[in-house]
């Protein structure tokens, strides 16, 4: 047997973040800004929930498309966004990782073009590629945005798919109704499916998130992921949704009943729940803005800073004669603080590094020192 491993699984990168998780392992001394997830427990009314159906015994598979109470939840939920989808086009994942890759496997065929505004969440690229797309990316620096002239450009490729994340892992960056609407004539003008990350929608710190789906045209062409990892610190619970055109919807759940069976039921429960009241997600959202005026305030000064308007990530540019990679080792070895290299986000990510302020507080506080300190040491530009 000559090759064991297929040819695109072998080609594609192990992800960057894996990379630094390794590094810090067992490092107690260490402050981690290099993770994306909630620092706030599960909120108690869903665990309670959770605890209460284990109680009963509710541990059989839902049905494949998901508890019916939480696909119509979902498609409540969304009406606040100008999202009018049945809950017939909801389909309850993993995580948004499987809704993701679900989307990808549904309509993508090999050499498919896919357009990767950059720099953007790690898995994307690799998922698209590995069941056969060819991706394209656009880099966005340094304002982070996609303008109609950036989708045009790369319109010679003929892309088939545009995907968007907003507000943006790694960037904070998100989109109002009007920027949206230059992206949409793009993608109706070049006949594109756009698939829509919104994870961090609820994490909007300007202006209310409009969702992609909602604008005229839209309907037909925007597959949207979102789930309850980060609104509701849900993390390892693993349930997201996809909301998908028909066509589009039946090829997923083709996949998904296949691969998956169905999300994990106590989660499931725990996510109707969730849906009942935003009042948790208000609260933490307050202290994540706290602390994002905080590291802005006191990082801008040394760095330039673009100023994140949603998710929980804040995306430097540095201006010290090192390279990302170094200065994140540099960083972790001599101060202790972990924070990831521009440069796993996209190649245009180089000079940048991202920082994540979903810790606590006094944490940040420390650890965004020890990066002060850092920069003085080695010389603000
Ligand atoms: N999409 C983005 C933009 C993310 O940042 C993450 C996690 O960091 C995910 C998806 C994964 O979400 P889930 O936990 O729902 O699989």
């Amino acid at each position: 047997m000559s090759r064991r491993i297929a040819k695109r699984v072998e080609e594609i990168k192990p992800s960057g973040i894996r990379k630094f998780f390794d590094l810090i392992s067992g490092r107690e001394d260490v402050i981690s800004l290099g993770v994306g997830e909630p620092d706030f427990p599960v909120p108690w009314r869903i665990r309670e929930e959770m605890i209460y159906s284990l109680e009963k015994g509710y541990t059989a598979y839902t049905s494949n498309v998901g508890l019916p109470e939480l696909r119509k939840g979902i498609a409540e939920y969304y009406k606040r966004f100008g999202v009018d989808a049945e809950p017939s086009q909801v389909i309850v994942t993993s995580g948004v990782s499987e809704a993701f890759d679900l989307a990808v496997r549904a309509i993508l065929d090999p050499g498919d073009v896919v357009v990767i505004p950059e720099p953007s969440y790690v898995s994307y690229r690799p998922l698209s590629y590995i069941c056969g797309g060819e991706v394209v990316s656009i880099p966005t620096i340094p304002d982070f945005k996609l303008t109609y002239e950036r989708i045009s450009e790369v319109s010679q490729f003929k892309p088939k798919v545009l995907i968007l994340n907003y507000p943006n892992n790694p960037t904070g960056i998100t989109y109002s109704k009007k920027e949206l609407e230059e992206v949409a004539d793009a993608v109706i003008e070049h006949d594109m499916i756009v698939i829509s990350d919104e994870i961090y929608c609820e994490l909007t710190y300007s202006g209310k998130h409009v969702s992609i789906a909602s604008l005229n045209g839209m309907e037909d062409r925007v597959i949207i992921l979102n789930g309850f990892s980060k609104s509701f610190a849900m993390t390892g619970l693993r349930v997201g949704y996809a909301i998908a055109p028909p066509d589009i919807f039946e090829g997923m759940l083709k996949i998904h009943q296949y691969s998956m069976l169905c999300a994990p039921t106590t989660s499931q429960i725990g996510a109707i729940e969730a849906l009942k009241s935003l009042e948790d997600i208000e609260k933490m959202k307050a202290e994540y803005l706290r602390r994002r005026n905080y590291v802005i305030k006191v990082l801008d000064e040394y760095f330039e800073v673009p100023k994140p308007e949603g998710a929980f990530y804040v995306f430097p540019k540095f201006f010290l004669d090192m390279s990302s990679e170094d200065f994140v080792e540099k960083l972790l070895i001599e101060k202790g603080v972990a924070v990831v290299h521009g440069n796993a986000f996209g190649e245009c990510g180089e000079g940048y590094i991202r920082i994540s302020y979903a810790v606590k507080f006094e944490k940040l506080k420390e650890a965004i020192e020890r990066i002060v300190d850092f920069v003085k040491k080695y010389g603000k530009s």
